[in-house]
């Protein structure tokens, strides 16, 4: 079936929760497995600014007709919100077989959709879910699929693989609602950890990893808190606080040199990791701008470290963003490089300087064999787009050493350098100074 719109279209599909659940709960009450998918149509505040209300209100039409020429077996498509529209598969094999939907759901966007005269790419993230949890009713199954769909964006990818664990994790509302006057009450620090170079001796780049010391339950980690804040909105002021903080430790660190000289010194620099959701919230980049002359430091100071399933969609705004701080002058990393399923693609047009390889990796280097031709061709590959490269999660000197014999650029890992608190990083600039003078004499 042809999605091909004429401008003279005009029924738009309406948003109709109600019908929506009672299909879902009809279909539930006959005791089967039933499916959900939830897809979120991206960035589609910026289309209805960009083409005007009529061109995106066609653009509904045209979503609702591809997504019902899917033939996906006798699914229902509702429309639940301004840009999401919810999939239900009435008779689901097995729930592993969502991944395939979902998949298939992405891939018939890769086409762009017709308007009139005007063809618009759009992208799309999915969440979804089944009932055959326990217990799961319509609530259940729209809740789980909205935890994907998060974790989807969080990650900059399409949609996540499967993980019946993920979704019965208990949700920690107090520490959620308490994260926020973390923030507030500067209960959050930041570590850092040293990418050493490879090439040149004593250039050392830091990178910014948050903690968070709870006056309760210790120092609880970024990979708990992250998402948290990812969920709560709370991402905006942390982010904030991370580049602010960030760049002024960064003004402390010995032989930093202040903006006015910063051509002559290249020691330094500091990186700071995005969520997506900072980078796609309004006002980013002026925000980065604003803490650079706060603090007085050169964009080429500053690297931003996100995930490669943010460049996917090259007409996002987070995109658009990378590209506006990119020709302000500031590095932007891609972070744990070979895991995010995406293709490559986007390297045609990418505004990264930096590519760093993902842990795993790293990890089995000395005894496996397929791991150093991967990391090898990571390597070649950032390097073909004029990237430095940056091993992750290097643990002992045998890893280090082959990296080297690969020509990767950067170093990080426990073998040189954990991430720590800043006065323990004063003393480790200090010692590794004096090693480096120590090995010049
Ligand atoms: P990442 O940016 O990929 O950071 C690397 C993680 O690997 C860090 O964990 C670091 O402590 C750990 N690591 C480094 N070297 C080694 C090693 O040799 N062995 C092992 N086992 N681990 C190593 P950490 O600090 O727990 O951070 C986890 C993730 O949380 C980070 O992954 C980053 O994605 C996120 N994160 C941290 N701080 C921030 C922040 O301020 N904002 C945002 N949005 N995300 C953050
Ligand atoms: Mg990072
Ligand atoms: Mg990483």
């Amino acid at each position: 079936m042809s999605d091909r719109l004429n401008e003279s279209d005009v029924f738009v599909p309406p948003i109709d929760r109600r019908a929506f659940t009672q299909k879902l709960r009809e279909l539930l009450a006959l005791d089967r497995p039933v499916g959900l998918l939830i897809a979120d149509i991206q960035d589609f505040k910026r289309i209805n600014h960009t083409f005007g209300l009529d061109v995106a209100n066609q653009l509904l039409i045209c979503i609702e007709k591809r997504l019902f020429g899917l033939s996906l077996k006798g699914a229902f498509v509702f429309r639940l919100d301004g840009n999401e529209f919810a999939i239900i598969l009435p008779s689901l094999l097995d729930p592993s077989l969502l991944v395939l939907a979902a998949n298939k759901v992405c891939k018939s966007f890769y086409e762009q959709l017709v308007v009139g005269d005007r063809h618009i790419q759009i992208g799309v993230r999915i969440g979804y879910s089944s009932n055959t949890l326990l217990n799961c009713g319509v609530e259940d199954m729209l809740r789980h699929a909205e935890i994907l769909l998060d974790d989807a964006k969080a990650a900059g990818l399409s949609y996540v693989d499967y993980d019946e664990s993920r979704l019965l994790q208990p949700h920690d509302w107090q520490l959620e609602s308490e994260l926020n006057q973390a923030i507030a009450n500067n209960e959050l620090v930041l570590f850092f950890q040293p990418k050493i170079s490879l090439k040149r001796q004593g250039k050392i780049y830091l990178e910014a990893l948050a903690r968070w010391q709870h006056p309760e339950r210790g120092m609880i980690s970024p990979a708990v808190f992250i998402p948290l804040a990812e969920q709560s909105g709370a991402i905006k002021p942390l982010t904030k606080w991370a580049i602010h903080s960030a760049l002024r430790s960064l003004t402390e660190w010995p032989g930093y040199v202040s903006i006015d000289h910063a051509d002559h010194v290249d020691h330094y620099s500091v990186a700071v990791n995005l969520s997506v959701y900072a980078l796609e919230s309004e006002g980013f980049v002026d925000l980065v701008t604003a803490a650079l002359n706060i603090w007085g430091v050169s964009p080429k100071n500053l690297t931003l470290e996100v995930t490669e399933g943010v460049f996917v969609n090259e007409a996002s705004k987070a995109v658009q963003s990378l590209h506006e701080l990119r020709a302000l002058g500031v590095c932007i990393s891609i972070d744990d490089f070979g895991t995010g399923y995406s293709c490559l693609s986007y390297f045609k047009n990418l505004p990264a300087g930096e590519l760093k390889i993902d842990k795993s990796f790293v990890d089995h280097l000395t005894e496996d064999g397929d791991d150093r031709y991967l990391a090898q061709l990571m390597i070649d590959l950032g390097h073909r787009f004029n990237m430095s490269v940056v091993a992750e999660g290097i643990e002992d000197q045998a890893t280090f050493t082959i990296l080297q014999h690969m020509g990767c650029d950067y170093a990080q890992g426990f073998f040189r350098g954990k991430p720590m608190p800043q006065d323990v990083l004063l003393s480790w600039l200090k010692q590794h100074k004096k090693e480096r003078s120590d090995d010049k004499n």
